[in-house]
């Protein structure tokens, strides 16, 4: 099959009237300056498709239910504790169902992939399931039932803080030794089969909070083929824990303590020191950057100028789901930056289009992080691919090199048109193929879910 756009972004710029070939989920060739063939698929501005490199897929059925403020201060702290008290109810159903429609949203926002940071494993009591993956099985189903591109990241969840503490009752559902964790990882890892051969299937050490030193080298050297993503440094208390257990900062003891390379994805490298934030970057690891979740938790502003500056790689996730926008997510990135800064265009290295860069970074970077052989539009590279409408009024006075500008400051979601997951077209029309089955199946499931809470 072939698409034939006006425009498209290649990783030389932009090209004109190309024609796309696709073979087996990959493009196989690019042709500008053509004419389009019969049967083309005719879109108007092609762009290379993020991934969405951090979710937490069930936590999008409570989007909205937690910015009510109760007496006394609400804080990250307590959103966790309703979080727990909801994973205490959710089925293997619920958790299908509300995943399928969490990754259509993400395909029809504009993402053609998503790393799934997936720590509700057992049963509500702790027990686990009699097949230990299942959960990590529905997931998969979700991924099947959309089309996307998923990187599977089970998570190993052992203790309730620094120093090995036990697990609190509300996080029975997440709790696995190394050992039963590496038997988790290997059932996901042949349920994998059932996907397309884009599915990827990494790991993820919760955080420093919930997995010990000696377990989190055990796992990585276990299953540390890649990718390898951690939630790093969230909020201010919990680099106080790991200051006062560990000795060193988050970001600062994971560099110095553990093989942080070009497989890894530090999620919420929120609170850096700016030595931290030169050393990550150079380590090659990708900062897994959720701003729409971080201002809605309250975490802080990402080191970007230093970050930037030292070559570092970016991309972005929807994290908790409260919104799941890609260019809300790109716009709150650059916005959190001028407030603290009371600067202008901050997310650039020397002169440039801010857009684009965080567009492009984010493109690069989200694949490296989940994985996939993507993030540009090349031959052999996945067909990992968005077109937008540059008709819109958002977005039509703008020239090519103004395009991504408009996209990430003037336009919302809606300007996409059509989006593949490795050459899947799961998008058509700004609508999702089987959008009318899933969002059926979504509301069916919360209502029950509802019912239980
Ligand atoms: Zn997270």
């Amino acid at each position: 099959m072939a698409i034939f756009a006006n425009r498209a972004l290649l990783a030389t710029g932009w090209a004109d009237n190309l024609r796309v070939e696709l073979e087996e989920g990959c493009i196989a060739r690019l042709t500008p300056n053509v004419t389009a063939q019969p049967g083309d698929t005719h879109v108007d501005t092609l762009l290379p498709a993020l991934a969405n490199l951090h979710s937490h897929a069930f936590q999008r059925a409570m989007a909205g239910m937690t910015e009510y403020r109760l007496a006394g201060r609400d804080s990250f702290w307590t959103w966790r504790d309703l979080m727990y008290r909801f994973t205490a109810h959710l089925s293997p159903e619920q958790v299908q169902a509300i995943a399928a429609l969490v990754y259509l949203e993400m395909q029809e926002a504009g993402y053609a992939s998503v790393g799934e940071f997936h720590y509700l494993h057992h049963r509500p009591d702790g027990q686990p399931y009699d097949r230990l993956a299942e959960l990590s099985d529905r997931i998969m189903e979700a991924a099947a039932e959309t089309g996307i591109g998923l990187t599977h990241l089970p998570v190993l969840y052992s203790y309730a803080g620094v120093g090995e503490k036990p697990l609190e009752p509300g996080q029975a559902r997440f709790g696995n030794d190394v050992d039963r964790f590496c038997t988790l990882v290997d059932q996901a890892r042949d349920a994998r089969a059932t996907l397309p051969g884009d599915c990827r299937v990494g790991i993820a050490p919760h955080s420093l909070r919930a997995t010990s030193p000696a377990d989190l080298a055990q796992v990585v050297a276990a299953q540390g083929t890649g990718p390898i993503h951690i939630h790093i440094a969230e909020q201010p208390k919990e680099v106080a824990e790991v200051q006062a257990g560990l000795g060193a900062r988050p970001v600062e003891w994971l560099l110095a303590n553990a093989p942080v390379d070009a497989r890894w994805c530090l999620i919420h490298a929120t609170h850096m020191t700016e030595d931290e934030t030169r050393t990550m970057a150079a380590s090659g690891a990708v900062a897994g950057l959720c701003p729409v979740t971080e201002a809605n938790l309250g975490d802080g502003p990402f080191n970007g100028p230093t970050y930037l500056n030292a070559g570092g790689a970016f991309g972005v996730g929807s994290d908790s789901n409260v919104l799941i926008s890609l260019t809300e997510e790109l716009r709150i990135l650059e916005y959190s930056q001028r407030l603290r800064d009371l600067s202008r265009n901050v997310l650039v290295v020397g002169e440039g289009s801010v857009g684009q860069t965080l567009y492009c970074g984010a493109a690069t970077g989200g694949a490296q992080a989940l994985g996939r052989n993507a993030g540009e539009i090349a031959p052999g590279q996945l067909a990992d691919l968005v077109a937008i409408d540059s008709r819109n009024p958002a977005l039509c006075a703008l020239r090519s090199d103004q395009l991504l500008d408009g996209l990430v400051f003037a336009a919302k979601d809606h300007v996409v048109t059509d989006l593949w997951s490795a050459g899947r077209h799961q998008v058509q029309n700004g609508r999702h193929v089987n959008r009318d089955r899933i969002v059926s199946n979504y509301r069916t499931a919360i209502a029950g879910l509802l019912a239980d809470l």
